[in-house]
């Protein structure tokens, strides 16, 4: 029977580092914040999902299955007013960029959720859950028709993000334009009455004709589908508050169960040492870094090379690293898969299925116990790349633990390997390994030993095959 290995991961609400076990022992309830769908991601939300999706895999190939919700945000007002500007129905607009969405994960190697609900499907259970706390107390309806939550009835509100209620006054006050009339700046809309801009995007309610509050859907969701108390909740480290705040509350005020009991919550990104922004010009999608030249996998890399908890800063220069590092990755992965006697490529679902503790993982279970140490992956990376070292200077050594060592952090990680390019090896180095080859037909192999030394100091590994060698970088 395989025993889970356990994942650690820094939770917002305590401050400390927690287990990541499933409360009712099988799965891990997972809920994130999806992407509200009016044009592309950029590279800033990315981050956030594709550390979302490590921490996925890093605990399914621990032993810990995980059942995955991300919502779509597709009715606010942004969708709906890109939608008018575009004289496109809201169905039709917020579709196009649901697939544009899932074709980005998709080339970035990301695991899809198991469940996905739209906003605009669930407005009858949001519905539902106004009705229950307007009936407890916690909600009232303003004159226009638009219900508000009524922060003060929750005494708990802030201990997510710390804000003070002093703090809370102030720092809403700037957001008050958007809102229609409230008992207290810090209330917050259930639903949003229909204005006459929102066209013929609203619904009917028992409270007037409308639209859900943005806040609600993600408590309305998660809780119908991994119910109102689940393991872990993320997103960007922006969404602490108001969002997540205003979703612990209207939940717990629902259900009056506490809502989840972990937050993941993934540090901003940077670019070029800025925050990015439409008028820095930094705002980068994957389109706009596929037509610098770069492919899918590197920018992958370069998203989750920074640790989660830190800023992450962003830059063209650093994002060619990716490149020679996968390259690097890719030599080797070919080199163990040769000496492990070139088994089948395990698929991810079936090394999720096999027994990854430490002694299974060979040289990489040092960079996988990093992962499960509050997903450092540039530890995890510096470790697989010092054990690339040892395996590149003694390729002997190598075990079949190594193969599927390195396989179980790839998948961790969800690394694709671009294919091994054929690098043609310069004249020096090709008579160094003339000299080699001559070396060992003359059975001096002190000297052959000694050039093999010498072109991997140069950067260059010689192997021999069937009548001669082959070279490539080291
Ligand atoms: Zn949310």
């Amino acid at each position: 029977m395989k025993e889970p290995q356990t994942l650690r991961i820094h939770d917002t609400l305590t401050d400390t580092l927690q287990p990541v076990l499933p409360a009712d022992g099988k799965r891990v309830g997972f809920y994130c914040c999806g992407p509200t769908v009016y044009a592309s991601a950029h590279i800033g939300n990315f981050r956030t999902f594709i550390v979302q999706d490590v921490f996925r895999r890093v605990l399914e190939l621990s032993g810990t299955p995980v059942k995955h919700v991300r919502n779509i945000t597709n009715v606010d007002d942004k969708t709906i007013k890109a939608s008018q500007d575009q004289g496109q129905s809201l169905n039709e607009f917020t579709a196009y960029w649901t697939e544009k969405f899932h074709a980005d994960c998709a080339a970035m190697n990301l695991l899809g959720p198991q469940i996905e609900p739209g906003a605009v499907e669930h407005i009858a259970e949001q519905i539902e859950m106004i009705r229950v706390l307007m009936e407890k107390g916690h909600a009232y309806r303003a004159e226009d028709g638009s219900v508000y939550f009524r922060v003060e009835s929750f005494p708990q509100y802030g201990r997510l993000s710390k804000v003070s209620e002093r703090e809370l006054t102030t720092t809403t006050t700037a957001r008050s334009e958007d809102e229609y009339d409230r008992d207290s700046l810090a209330d917050f809309a259930l639903w949003k009455a229909a204005k006459p801009e929102d066209g013929d995007n609203f619904w009917e309610s028992p409270w007037g004709s409308g639209r859900p509050g943005w806040h609600l859907e993600c408590s309305a969701m998660s809780t119908k589908y991994l119910g109102p108390g689940f393991d872990v909740h993320s997103g960007g480290i922006d969404l602490t508050f108001p969002h997540h705040e205003n979703e612990i509350a209207q939940s717990e005020a629902c259900t009056g169960e506490t809502f989840a009991r972990l937050w993941l919550h993934v540090v901003h990104l940077m670019v070029d040492g800025r925050k990015m922004s439409k008028s820095l010009g930094n705002m980068y999608t994957l389109d706009d870094l596929k037509a610098k030249g770069f492919l899918p996998a590197e920018v992958r890399y370069g998203l989750i090379a920074g640790h989660y908890r830190k800023h992450l800063n962003f830059t063209l220069p650093g994002l060619e690293a990716a490149r020679p590092n996968l390259q690097r990755l890719a030599r080797l992965d070919r080199q163990l898969h040769e000496a492990a006697g070139h088994p089948k490529l395990p698929k991810y679902a079936a090394l999720c299925k096999r027994d990854n503790n430490p002694d299974a993982l060979g040289r990489f279970a040092p960079a996988f116990a990093s992962l499960l140490d509050n997903l450092n992956v540039p530890k995890a990376l510096g470790e697989t790349f010092r054990a690339a070292g040892e395996l590149e200077k003694q390729p002997a050594a190598a075990t079949e633990a190594d193969y599927f060592g390195l396989r179980v952090l790839l998948e961790a990680l969800g690394l694709e390997l671009p294919p091994v390019e054929v690098e043609e090896a310069p004249e020096e180095i090709r008579a160094l390994a003339e000299a080699r080859l001559q070396a060992r037909a003359d059975k001096d192999f002190a000297k052959s030993d000694e050039l093999r030394d010498e072109i991997l100091a140069l950067g260059w590994r010689v192997k021999d095959v069937k009548g001669g060698y082959e070279l490539e970088p080291a």
